[in-house]
């Protein structure tokens, strides 16, 4: 049995967190923080659900202000701040063009406004702030979009993160903080006595060990796995077709949905799609459908691109966990605001959310365990939960900023970790060395598909290098041969469930 796994069992845990996105991982970071005892688990690798599938953005979210949700942009811009703050080499700020064509659903006038309430909502804390362009300040920002019809346009200030990378963070700095945190770790079935839930009973999904994790209060953080939700869905194609300069909004010229192109190296991200789903999450995949229609809105801003399905380099789905997920309404209006409720004796559920509020909703739902552990002492605070709530722990620095020098300290004593993986593009054998060694890195797939970026990437998805990097990592492992194939096996397994393009449109 995985050592780490081992350390699931002969205790009590004040908190078992089941699903390690970034709802999860900020969970179990703030308890931790807090002094809880915490345990927890992922059935897969962490962020290995939505959280690996987001446009990777920590936004405002100006296109929310039309819906009137006033108070989830101000939340969503003071943690924007917040997180610029404590992630700097996690989140980093992005200046987005946004161009207006004659007849467009959002006017230049109303953007102006709508800008100019996104500065106002994010107060000196904000970045910088927004400016409106004519024609010819769009064209000198991005010279490759379409000219015929603008009329002006603006710009203004996000951030781009890495989702992964974010939520690895969080857990990392929970297991600092004294949690244990298991991935490749499946809840199978709930435990309890008497009518409250006690715990739950844990399999190993690279073994098949199995224990049972004793806890006086259990979080439900599973995402879409535990709420319906939308599905969404991004491409990348090379940059040099687009000619993109930076990030840029579109409002889509056919159903008026606001969508991105994004910078992200040699490559150009196109998102999102919005449209209901009855794919399972782990079965949720792009269609040949919603690559058309991200590809026409591409081609329709940046005629010159002249995109086609060949361009593509990988296409992806995730599916939005929506705490409301009301049938018959436009999916993107559906609220991106987050439930918390306590849906059984002792088991908390969090449903919906954004990648970018994770850390204020993480203490909403910790105030709430703390509320149900009640009076005895937790965490080793004698003066008992009270003193634990309310307590908003988490604006220290989250781990990693120091990851590009250590991993330069390592190559410089083993040349061999200098070595590249793919031509072109930035990763080494030392980044795989240092996934697995000090990033809970267990599978090919964690370091092709969620340490590195290699299989949103690449045309093969990392295929060619799979052998390649399982070689590399088995003797650190302690994999033997046949595990090693396996693994391979396993990697190309899910190269087909993330980057498959469905036929028919589902
Ligand atoms: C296309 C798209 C674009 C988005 N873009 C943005 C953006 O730019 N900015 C932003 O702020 N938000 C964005 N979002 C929203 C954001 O990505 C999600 O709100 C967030 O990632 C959800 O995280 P989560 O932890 O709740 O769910 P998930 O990340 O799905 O995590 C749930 C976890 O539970 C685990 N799990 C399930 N069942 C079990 C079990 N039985 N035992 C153990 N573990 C289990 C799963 O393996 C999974 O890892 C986007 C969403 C989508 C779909």
């Amino acid at each position: 049995m995985r050592a780490m796994f081992a350390a699931l069992e002969g205790r009590r845990f004040d908190l078992l967190v089941v699903g390690g996105g970034i709802t999860g991982a900020g969970i179990a970071r703030d308890a931790a923080m807090r002094g809880l005892s915490v345990a927890i688990v992922d059935k897969g690798d962490w962020g290995s659900g939505t959280s690996s599938r987001s446009s990777r953005l920590v936004h405002g979210g100006i296109r929310y202000l039309e819906h009137g949700e006033i108070a989830l942009v101000r939340e969503s811009v003071r943690e924007r701040a917040v997180l610029m703050r404590i992630a700097p080499h996690l989140v980093k700020p992005l200046e987005f063009t946004w161009p207006v064509y004659r007849g467009a659903r959002l006017p230049r006038w109303k953007l102006r406004a709508g800008l100019a309430l996104y500065d106002v909502l994010a107060g000196s804390r904000g970045s910088r702030k927004h400016h409106g362009l004519d024609i010819e300040g769009i064209v000198e920002h991005e010279p490759m979009l379409r000219r015929d019809g603008l009329v002006g346009g603006a710009t203004y200030h996000d951030a781009a993160t890495d989702d992964v990378r974010l939520t690895l963070a969080n857990v990392l700095s929970a297991v600092e903080h004294g949690a244990v945190a298991v991935n490749y770790a499946r809840v199978v079935s709930a435990t309890s006595s008497g009518r409250r839930v006690d715990g739950a009973v844990v399999r190993d999904g690279l073994g098949d060990g199995e224990v049972r994790v004793s806890a006086r209060v259990t979080v439900s953080a599973t995402g879409p796995w535990q709420a319906k939700g939308t599905k969404g869905v991004h491409i990348t194609v090379p940059a040099e077709r687009v000619g993109n300069r930076g990030a840029v909004t579109m409002v889509n010229p056919v159903d008026g949905r606001v969508m991105f192109v994004l910078p992200s190296g040699m490559q150009t991200i196109v998102g999102t799609t919005d449209t209901f789903t009855d794919a399972v999450p782990d079965e949720v995949r792009a269609s040949e459908a919603d690559v058309e229609y991200l590809l026409a809105a591409a081609n329709s801003y940046f005629p010159d691109a002249m995109l086609v399905e060949e361009d593509v380099i990988a296409a992806w789905a995730g599916i939005r966990p929506l705490a409301a997920a009301a049938s018959g309404a436009d999916p993107s209006e559906i609220s991106r605001e987050h439930r918390i409720a306590e849906d059984a004796p002792g088991v908390i559920t969090v449903s919906g959310g954004k990648l970018t509020t994770y850390r204020s909703m993480a203490a909403e739902v910790v105030d709430e365990a703390v509320k149900l552990l009640g009076s005895g002492k937790v965490g080793g605070v004698a003066g008992g939960a009270s003193e634990l709530t309310g307590v908003f722990t988490t604006e220290e620095p989250l781990p990693g900023e120091d990851r590009r020098q250590r991993v330069g300290g390592m190559a410089k004593s083993d040349p061999v970790l200098r070595r590249g993986l793919v031509y072109g593009l930035p990763y080494t054998l030392g980044d795989v060395e240092f996934a697995v060694r000090h990033e809970m890195s267990v599978t090919v797939g964690d370091v092709l598909v969620r340490r590195t970026h290699i299989a949103f990437e690449t045309r093969d998805h990392g295929i060619g290098v799979a052998g390649a990097v399982a070689g590399f990592i088995a003797p650190i492992l302690g994999w033997s041969e046949i595990e090693e194939t396996a693994h391979v096996e396993l990697y190309a397994a899910e190269v087909r469930r993330i980057f498959a393009i469905d036929a028919a449109s589902a």
